[in-house]
């Protein structure tokens, strides 16, 4: 199939701007996937999220496999005709979820068998199984199985991880059948750049068509994180997507774009619109304060988005603290609007070649934010 292909654009320093075509449609890049856990972005509709401008969308393979299950989704014709959404689609693999349920699993070099949260139902997941089931699902974009290792560990248990990982990840690719779907390899390694570096030579070796970084944003300190993005940068390669799985903050992405990551998924915009937390040009908001009950201001002045072209801080507190839904489907389409526009502005900006501006800018006014929010609401 060719319908897939990835073509660099432009480029300011590392940073990169370009595009990914699918079977679904394009993604321009560097591009944020909004995170829809079971088959769903949490209070937004695949019609919101088209008016926001999502270009494509993540599902959680652990989620789906568990409910409704695999073999339903492929019975009803994939994620695409389930949910609806007709734009790309990617799947993760189910690793970092089971990964996370500590005490609940046992991990040979077979797979992990663990227990479903939902009803303790024993499960299993291997390479061989994790590839089945995204080719159930149907998603434009899949990924290997890998073993993320929690942070910190010890430096010999992250080694393991990530040679299992490099193994799995051979599995993974012999076992995938689907040439309407790009499968992606992932390079694990933790901290370390040793082991970083090993995993990008014998990941990249298994010709996968992209790239993700695994195993970040687990709670190492962000410094780390980005020695291992300076590091890994010339040793992925260069015509390829790079995709940064799981981060992170506004902040987070704009330092990824600038070391030539294309792709970001996280909860962060959605959950956090859950929580009350508003993500704006100038800092976060925290709409339960006292603050803005009588601010008559959208939550984002200059923004566009259909939240804040209609609803006012005050309004939204009320709605939130009186635990109406309509907070958090006001909040998550202002929040998903804020980095779905980011990235078109950062990508434009690569484009002009003022990335470098930008990225100054934007990280000026995000940090002065809190600051500047709090003395202003004050007064
Ligand atoms: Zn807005």
């Amino acid at each position: 199939m060719t319908a897939f292909s990835f073509t660099v654009e432009a480029r300011d320093g590392r940073a990169r701007a370009g595009r990914l075509a699918t079977p679904h449609g394009a993604v321009d890049t560097p591009a944020f996937i909004p995170v829809g856990t079971a088959g769903a972005v949490k209070a937004v509709t695949c019609r919101d999220l088209v008016e926001l401008g999502a270009q494509i969308i993540l599902a959680n393979t652990y989620h789906m496999m568990l409910r409704p299950g695999d073999a339903l989704v492929a019975e009803l014709g994939g994620l695409h005709a389930f949910t609806g959404w007709k734009r790309p689609f990617l799947t993760d693999s189910g690793g970092y979820q089971v990964f996370s349920l500590s005490g609940l699993r046992e991990l040979t070099e077979e797979g992990v068998r663990f227990r479903s949260h939902l009803d303790g139902t024993p499960c299993f997941l291997s390479p061989e199984r994790s590839i089945e089931v995204q080719m159930n699902l149907g998603a434009d974009i899949v990924m290997a199985f890998d073993e993320c290792p929690p942070w910190p560990a010890p430096r010999e248990a992250v080694d393991e991880a990530t040679a299992r990982t490099t193994r799995w990840a051979r599995r993974c690719r012999d076992a995938h059948r689907r040439d309407d779907q790009w499968l992606f390899g992932i390079v694990q390694g933790g901290v370390h750049l040793d082991l970083r570096e090993r995993s990008a030579r014998e990941i990249t070796a298994l010709g996968f068509p992209g790239h993700a970084i695994g195993g970040v944003s687990v709670g190492e300190p962000k410094e780390d994180r980005i020695r291992v993005l300076d590091h890994l940068d010339p040793l992925l390669p260069e015509r390829e997507p790079r995709y940064l799985m799981g981060v992170g903050t506004p902040e987070d992405l704009i330092e990824g774009v600038a070391r030539g990551v294309d792709l970001f998924d996280c909860v962060l915009p959605t959950r956090n619109a859950r929580n009350g937390q508003i993500f704006t040009r100038r800092g976060r908001l925290a709409i339960r304060n006292a603050r803005y009950r009588t601010d008559p201001r959208p939550p984002d002045p200059d923004c566009p988005c259909p939240t804040c072209r209609s609803a006012s801080r005050a309004y939204l507190r009320h709605l939130h603290l009186a635990g109406e839904m309509t907070a958090a489907v006001l909040m998550t389409l202002h929040n998903l609007f804020f980095y779905l526009d980011m990235m078109r502005a950062m990508g434009q900006s690569i484009r002009l070649c003022r990335f470098g501006e930008f990225r100054a800018e934007a990280l000026r006014t995000l940090a002065a934010a809190g600051e500047s929010a709090r003395s202003r609401d004050r007064s």
